[in-house]
């Protein structure tokens, strides 16, 4: 073998070297463009989307100290106030956002109250306005005027000497404009929701009967003020009716 000889053989198997790569690194751009076009339209939206949308639901549940319902509670009503919770949780505005409302319910009951109002936020069904009783003086007819959700006051019955079962804090009164207190007659002491007194109605934050809203209060064993005989009360919902 004279020298010519080995640096033919040398180019040979190096070019047969770079022949074996070649295939290998071909085939690596080869793959990509056959999966890579179809695929890429749907997932990129959905991906950069996700960061922009809404928080997710959450609920704290705290215990209450007596200056936060200086109001709504007093020596004497039915429930100490050791047995009642402050929920602070999400909810969705007829803004289209999210927000954080407050509500004081029975202990007992608290599973009840988020599981449902985890479901509404998911629904984005709206809620106007979730704050305690207390900032309204513990006044009924001012947070209803005011569209307020709201759960425990200690209070008679409306026109009863008996407790109301929001003096438990076991009742729920939802977008009370939207879905007022009907007597009998038809009419509500409001006058903002004198559109609102009669169901089915279209209409944001409207419980009508049998959708959604009332199911979701019903598996768990909550009754609806709409299924009321004679008086119809629209915006509530209490655990085992009354
Ligand atoms: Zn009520």
């Amino acid at each position: 073998m004279n020298r010519a000889t080995v640096l033919v053989m040398l180019l040979a198997t190096a070019a047969c070297a770079a022949g074996q790569e070649s295939p290998v690194a071909s085939a690596a751009p080869t793959e990509p463009p056959a999966s890579t076009p179809p695929s890429t339209p749907t997932p990129t939206p959905a991906v950069s989307e996700t960061p922009t949308g809404p928080p997710e639901f959450t609920a704290e549940v705290s215990r209450l100290k007596r200056e936060q319902v200086p109001y709504s509670w007093r020596p004497g009503c039915p429930v100490p106030l050791g047995d009642l919770r402050l929920i602070t949780m999400t909810y969705w505005g007829f803004d289209d956002r999210a927000h954080t409302g407050e509500l004081v319910v029975r202990e007992t009951v608290t599973d009840d109250v988020v599981a449902v109002f985890k479901k509404l936020y998911g629904w984005r069904w709206p809620v106007r306005k979730m704050e305690l009783v207390d900032a309204y003086k513990a006044d009924d007819y001012d947070s209803i005027d005011a569209d307020n959700t709201s759960a425990f006051n200690c209070r008679r019955a409306t026109g009863s000497s008996n407790w109301s079962k929001h003096a438990y804090g076991e009742a729920i009164d939802i977008n009370p404009r939207e879905n007022p207190y009907v007597r009998a007659d038809g009419g509500t002491a409001h006058q903002n929701a004198k559109r609102f007194t009669r169901r089915p109605l279209e209409g944001k934050g409207v419980v009508n009967p049998a959708d959604k809203v009332v199911k979701a209060f019903q598996n768990l064993g909550w009754e609806w003020g709409g299924d009321w005989s004679g008086t119809k009360d629209y915006q509530h919902f209490s655990k085992g009716g009354g």
